[in-house]
């Protein structure tokens, strides 16, 4: 019988160093727990970074069902994790969970990473560094602006959060409105600066509040795929055209929303640089070590080609 011969390699060549063992019983374990998590653009994003700057580390999707989740914490604990991040829908759920929480992971009231500290597992929420960073970059000075904020769920809680501290003046509004209501209330006294109101997300709220407004952020899940034609913004509103749109929603890169908002006159930036600042973070407190941010956005940009 003819069988196919197996490459040969195993035979060394000059500088060849493709026998380098891709894991080893020195690889450092860090991954993402969520349910469903195969869609998430992390692993590519940490990975592309160990490789870049040749860490003998390694980023895993864990698929946690809920029923699950503190077998699953025990589980970094007892597995010797190096941490891990947390994402929908449990980044409530594991502040429960862990031994100690960071001031801005208690205010929020959601962790979406976690250290191991030995055996103590600190909860942290990098979201509220990773927007406020994703918002600079833009050239956009958030201290004392006037922002609207569309959405008062989880991703939400970290942008109010962020931008009360800096002194913001912020109306949020939400479809239920009880909960941009109690929004604006747990964060009223984040800082002294800072000016909280809440009100229905529709089209006469809109219109009343958005001239005063120079910061929009879309902090619902929609435009997000694969609801890609759904928006919040009104047909016939036409957007500010003084304001910058902040998208949070990341697939697609470019949303309803931000056309609109571009075709408007307005500058529009997606959640994608919010995504790599909150992953460099996590990565920075994990390793100690400086992230290779370009190489994770570029790894991000290519996972979500990918998925297209
Ligand atoms: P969430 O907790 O489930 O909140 C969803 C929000 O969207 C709520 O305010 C909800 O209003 C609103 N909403 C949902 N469907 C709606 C509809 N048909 N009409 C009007 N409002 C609607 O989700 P989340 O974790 O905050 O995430 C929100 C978005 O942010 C997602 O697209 C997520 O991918 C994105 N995100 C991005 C980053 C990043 O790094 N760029 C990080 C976190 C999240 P109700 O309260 O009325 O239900």
């Amino acid at each position: 019988m003819k069988s196919e011969s197996l490459p040969n390699a195993d035979v060394l060549q000059g500088t060849d160093c493709r026998l380098q063992p891709i894991l080893s019983g020195h690889t450092q374990i860090v991954g993402v727990i969520g349910w469903p998590i195969e869609h998430s653009v992390s692993p590519p994003m940490h990975n592309a970074a160990f490789e870049a700057l040749g860490m003998d580390w390694c980023y895993l999707p864990f698929p946690v069902h809920p029923a699950n989740l503190k077998e699953a914490m025990a589980g970094v604990r007892a597995l010797g994790l190096r941490g891990i991040n947390v994402t929908v829908p449990h980044k409530k759920g594991v502040v429960a969970l862990v031994d100690e929480l960071t001031p801005a992971a208690h205010a929020v009231g959601a962790v979406n990473t976690v250290i191991s500290r030995g055996e103590v597992l600190v909860g942290h929420n990098t979201d509220v560094d990773g927007f406020l960073r994703a918002l600079r970059e833009t050239g956009f000075e958030p201290e004392g602006c006037s922002a609207l904020i569309l959405g008062a769920g989880g991703a939400a809680r970290a942008v109010v959060y962020a931008l009360a501290g800096v002194g913001a003046q912020l109306v949020i509004l939400n479809r239920t409105l009880g909960r941009a209501q109690a929004l604006a209330a747990a964060f009223a006294g984040v800082s002294d600066a800072a000016h909280l109101r809440a009100g229905p997300l529709d089209e006469k709220s809109l219109r009343l509040e958005m001239a005063r407004a120079n910061l929009v952020v879309n902090a619902t899940s929609l435009g997000m795929w694969p609801q890609v034609g759904t928006t919040p913004w009104p047909d016939d509103l036409p957007f500010p055209s003084h304001a910058l749109l902040f998208d949070l929603v990341y697939n697609p890169r470019e949303t309803c929303l931000m056309r609109r908002a571009l075709s408007d006159g307005a500058r529009a930036v997606g959640g994608l640089r919010m995504l790599v600042h909150q992953g460099a973070e996590a990565f920075a407190l994990w390793t100690g070590r400086e992230p290779p941010v370009e190489t994770m956005f570029a790894a991000c940009r290519a996972a979500l080609r990918g998925g297209e």
